[in-house]
């Protein structure tokens, strides 16, 4: 079966959030951990905190699971459950432009010890389905299309098998969340998040102003110069951010390490743009308005705070000792 993946995408940022606006509240009441929330669905990004800066700024780290882990979750305790089949029965494979999303499904945290099965089993990258093709002198132009399945119902009116969401090509968390607080914390339906790049294009920030006051301050962070900026910051105490996209590839997702490159290296940047045009004209989702989702949190996940919805969407982090061994050196 090939399925497509906004049912997750849209589940990530719904759960992110009810996270964020819970996070807000605590930090209101003086929980000084809970902000800036800082964005988890990179696993380059999460990788790098857990190693470089581990139990600092972890508190921080959105604990929403990614889209990938979250389509794992449904995959095989969902549709495994609907078709009567044991979760290691079911082999579930991701496509991604991205090396860490394999680090990501092999995190201990994503493996049911009592099932012996992983949420995502494999993870092959859009270059390696490159690779595969031409090895096998196949055109992806000459390719039969097969029709993309939808084991969760049909997300809304309008038939259509590509989804983008608003905001950056990374999957829209800082312009989702932004719209989401705006409404929910402070009856503000229609607010916009209107990013102005900072030092750099990679580095942006929007913030939204309640009578007079700025009560939202949100900014996307792309790549790690920007990254190793927003964490001396965060150190020096001098992070005012309520909330931060964090992508550790230069420009997001769209420019994902394991992307397809154009031959001709110097064009990287003009295809980058015109995958940033030709993703922003596909049909928006809206999580809100997804019948699927809505079904879900009824029917299996029994309403939206759910513990269930909790085990299956959440994940931990966890701090990685360096180790002062001559081995660990790396030249
Ligand atoms: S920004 Fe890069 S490393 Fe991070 S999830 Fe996207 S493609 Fe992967």
């Amino acid at each position: 079966m090939v399925l497509d993946m906004t049912v997750a995408d849209d589940l990530a940022l719904i759960e992110s959030a009810k996270e964020f606006v819970e996070r807000y509240r605590s930090f209101q009441e003086d929980d000084q951990n809970q902000l800036p929330m800082l964005s988890s669905s990179c696993p380059g990004w999460v990788c790098y905190a857990e190693k470089t800066h581990g139990n600092f700024v972890l508190p921080y780290v959105s604990v929403t699971k990614s889209p990938q882990q979250i389509m794992g979750s449904l995959v095989k305790y969902h549709y495994a459950q609907t078709r009567n089949l044991s979760p290691e029965r079911v082999y579930h494979i991701t496509l991604m432009p991205c090396y860490d999303k394999k680090l990501e499904a092999s995190r201990p945290d994503f493996y049911n010890e009592l099932k012996e099965t992983r949420d995502v089993d494999c993870v092959i990258t859009s270059i390696e389905i490159e690779q595969m093709l031409n090895q096998e002198g196949i055109s992806l132009q000459n390719v039969t299309r097969n029709e993309i399945q939808k084991p969760f119902g049909n997300y809304n009116q309008l038939e259509c098998n590509i989804w983008s969401h608003q905001g950056s090509g990374s999957g829209g968390y800082a312009d989702y969340i932004f719209r989401y607080a705006a409404k929910n914390l402070f009856q503000e339906p229609n607010a916009k998040l209107e990013l102005k790049s900072l030092r750099n294009p990679d580095f942006q920030e929007a913030v939204l102003e309640k009578n007079g006051k700025m009560v939202l301050r949100f900014a996307v962070a792309n790549g790690f110069r920007n990254i190793q900026n927003l964490m001396q910051k965060l150190k020096r105490g001098k992070c005012s951010y309520h909330y931060v996209e964090v992508m550790a590839c230069p420009s997001g997702c769209l420019n994902g390490g394991a992307q397809i490159r154009p031959q001709d290296k110097s064009h990287l940047r003009e295809l980058v743009m015109k995958m940033e045009e030709v993703y922003s004209k596909l049909p928006q989702s809206n999580p809100e308005e997804n019948l699927v989702l809505i079904d879900l949190y009824k029917t299996w996940l029994g309403g939206d705070h759910s513990e269930k919805a909790n085990a299956l969407f959440h994940t931990k982090y966890h701090q990685i000792e360096k180790m002062n061994t001559a081995h660990s050196i790396k030249w």
